[in-house]
């Protein structure tokens, strides 16, 4: 077994444990290996190991690997998560290149995604929230709640894009367990938006990273956004 195969088991044994923990099924959880800084080489290999969802990070990096990926493997059935802020002005290259983006945090960002789409096509979009209220952190501000719910409804006007629920970075903190706070937070956030737009399944919470996954499955996290204990650290 090469080291990207054994870093892959691990977490995929690791994801497994902290699921059965808290009696939640691990099929319900979603592996997102973030392969920013990675090569498409890497992707590959990891494809090839069972791994069908990637996030990158930055628009220009991402179409140079994806592209790849495709000539080298036409037929691969790869979702391509966007994980990492987008400008406005890469809206038409995400909405080619990504099937989900995570990192919608502004009503203007949406509006323009959504222009970006023909009138038949839809993307899935996460909502991404500054629960910890970080400076460095973009993301929805969740509180005053008003002005967070209002901005949600001018999202879910958006006909070509599907809200499928929300994301957030949890900050550094000393001990995994500490960032549990956030992830619940988050949570809750979201069992708010199901009783106020209850049209929306707001299914998704993508949450968790190498040094907290744990943490964010025990708070309910469907998506993991997996890059070093995959691919090891990155240079
Ligand atoms: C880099 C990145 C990750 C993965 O981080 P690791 O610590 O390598 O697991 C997850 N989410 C976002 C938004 C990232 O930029």
């Amino acid at each position: 077994m090469n080291d990207l195969e054994k870093n892959l088991r691990a977490v995929q044994a690791r994801i497994h444990a902290a699921a059965e923990s808290v009696r939640r099924d691990p099929n319900g959880i979603t592996l997102v290996a973030v392969s920013k800084t990675f090569s498409a080489e890497n992707i590959i290999a990891a494809y090839e190991l069972g791994v069908r969802h990637f996030g990158e990070n930055r628009v220009e990096e991402a179409q140079a690997k994806i592209q790849k990926v495709k000539n080298q493997n036409p037929s691969a059935a790869i979702t391509w998560h966007l994980v990492g802020h987008l400008q406005r002005r890469k809206t038409r290259d995400a909405v080619e290149l990504f099937d989900v983006i995570h990192s919608v945090d502004s009503v203007a960002l949406a509006q323009k995604i959504n222009q970006r789409l023909a009138a038949n096509k839809r993307i899935a979009i996460l909502l991404e929230v500054n629960i910890s209220g970080e400076q460095s952190k973009s993301g929805f501000a969740p509180e005053p709640r008003a002005d967070f719910f209002a901005a949600v409804k001018e999202i879910l006007n958006c006909q070509n894009l599907d809200a499928q629920g929300l994301m957030t970075i949890a900050p550094i903190v000393a001990q995994p367990p500490d960032a549990r706070p956030y992830f619940r937070a988050l949570r809750e956030l979201r069992d708010e938006l199901r009783e106020k737009f209850p049209h929306c399944a707001w299914q998704h919470l993508s949450m968790g990273m190498t040094d907290d996954f744990e943490a964010a499955i025990a708070e309910g996290a469907t998506m993991l956004r997996i890059g070093r204990a995959i691919f090891g650290e990155r240079t």
